[in-house]
């Protein structure tokens, strides 16, 4: 039986205002080539790069995230090599003095260790228009902050490391240090993977340009098949990088890798060594936001909401936040998990597969409480409560006035539902007869009847139980 190793290397393009050495916008969404640019970010002889300290504080913010040694003394290194979309000829990283040192992050139950997190420069991006035997370069993204995590191989399966990558993104996202887009690849992962029956490694593959969690799942469970059949086939595995085909859902060879010493780093001569006091780090981590494992634990004990509820809250920092609100004006575990009910079942059904947007949500969450608890009084059947939490989605208009102006409250009096019945029952002789005779699902006609009679105000409870009483 073969195991696999796996390790993932995961960039993010950190959220800041200006870029990493350079004074320009950080700006992903720039659609207009070359604008964000400057005489630093697009190497311009004589030019000097300056640390952007608001991205050095966010990857010290994520290492403390993830349980990291942060560094006493860190520093930039040149890492040297030639390609069109990197001006300088060198991208400006960290090699052996990382900003964060050894951490974890658990995942479900298991620790992924993580090696380091360093800082380095994004760089530019190439175009090239079809037919043409030219190409264009787009140095906007170039010099852009971009965080690097890199794992132990720790990782087993493609579930396993999709999983990592969710609640790394996850992660980032609550710290605010990225917001992480793997689709505008603000987030890319890499994977390292190899095969072996023995103690003794196997040769690994990476594998790069994984677009989306599913892809990073289903490339590793590619991969590991595709090493396994051919070690037992007798062959052996390239040391290489590979690619995703996203139609034909196969990895293939792209180049045999390079290593560190083809790079040749040396320290970045114009930065200076950056040295970390301890109150500066303690700054930092009491910065530190309520993380998606403390809320997962909060939601089950404070709320007593199951899994899937809890894991849709804490992937949705604004409906989590909405839901907090509305869940502070009642105090029992009844309401509060009808609150979870309506709001993950019906305002989503309403959205319609839109996002929740508190800004752009009509309901507040004082008459969202307050109609929560007229279902839970019975004021209204959850038949109506669909109609009234239709009107309050459109209108913003609080419950009981929406319940009042349309005569919807729950029918409460037995003495006008028994008038009701005995209508209904009047009106229809056969089903009566039948059901007299031992029919049971004229029952079921008659009570529709008489709901219908109610214009649905009835409880429907209630009505088959009066009906059945005065049948007999
Ligand atoms: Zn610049």
């Amino acid at each position: 039986m073969y195991k696999p190793t796996i390790g993932l290397e995961i960039h993010a393009e950190l959220k800041t205002n200006s870029k990493m050495f350079c004074s320009c916008k950080n700006d992903p969404d720039e659609k207009r080539p070359n604008v964000n640019i400057c005489p630093v970010c697009t190497a311009q002889p004589g030019t000097l790069p300056v640390a952007n300290e608001e991205a050095i504080k966010k990857v010290i913010k994520t290492g403390l995230a993830l349980h990291c040694k942060i560094a006493e003394a860190s520093k930039f290194d040149r890492k040297n090599y030639f390609y069109p979309d990197i001006p300088k000829g060198y991208q400006i990283s960290q090699y052996d003095q990382p900003l964060c040192g050894k951490g974890y992050l658990e995942i479900q139950g298991r620790k992924i260790g993580i090696t380091r997190i360093h800082l380095e420069e994004d760089t530019g991006s190439l175009l090239h228009p079809e037919g043409a035997d030219y190409s264009l370069v787009n140095l906007n993204r170039a010099g852009i902050p971009l965080m690097e995590l890199v794992t132990e191989p720790d990782i087993t399966s493609g579930l396993e490391a999709r999983r990592f990558a969710e609640e790394l993104q996850l992660i980032m996202k609550y710290l605010g240090v990225s917001d992480a887009d793997m689709e505008k690849g603000l987030m890319r992962v890499e994977v390292n993977i190899s095969v072996s029956k023995t103690k003794t490694l196997g040769t690994k593959v990476e594998i790069k340009n994984l677009n989306s969690f599913k892809v990073v799942e289903k490339a590793v469970d590619f991969e590991i098949q595709r090493q396994t059949e051919l070690l037992e086939n007798g062959e052996k595995v390239v040391q290489e990088t590979r690619g995703w085909h996203d139609k034909k859902e196969v990895t293939f060879s792209q180049r045999e890798k390079e290593s560190a010493h083809d790079y040749r780093y040396f320290p970045e001569p114009d930065l200076p060594q950056l040295h970390f006091e301890k109150e500066y780090i303690e700054a930092i981590q009491s910065e530190l936001p309520e993380l998606p494992a403390e809320k997962r634990a909060r939601f089950s004990a404070e709320y007593g909401l199951d899994e899937s509820q809890v894991e849709l809250f804490v992937g949705n920092k604004d409906l989590s936040d909405y839901y907090e609100k509305i869940a502070s004006e009642g105090n029992n575990a009844e309401l509060h998990k009808l609150m979870a009910n309506y709001l993950i079942t019906d305002v989503m059904g309403l959205l319609n597969g839109k996002a929740f947007v508190e800004a752009e949500f009509k309901i507040t969450p004082e008459n969202f409480a307050e109609f929560i608890g007229m279902i839970q009084k019975g004021d209204i059947n959850s038949k109506t409560a669909k109609m009234v939490l239709a009107e309050m989605f459109g209108t913003g208009v609080d419950p009981s006035t929406i319940v009042k102006d349309n005569n919807w409250g729950q029918m409460k009096d037995d003495g006008e539902l028994e008038k009701i019945i005995a209508e209904v029952m009047a009106k229809n002789p056969k089903p009566v007869a039948a059901y007299k005779a031992g029919n049971k699902n004229a029952l079921q006609f008659l009570a529709g009847q008489v709901m219908a009679a109610t214009r649905g105000t009835a409880n429907p409870q209630k009505v088959r139980e009066k009906l059945t009483e005065l049948l007999h």
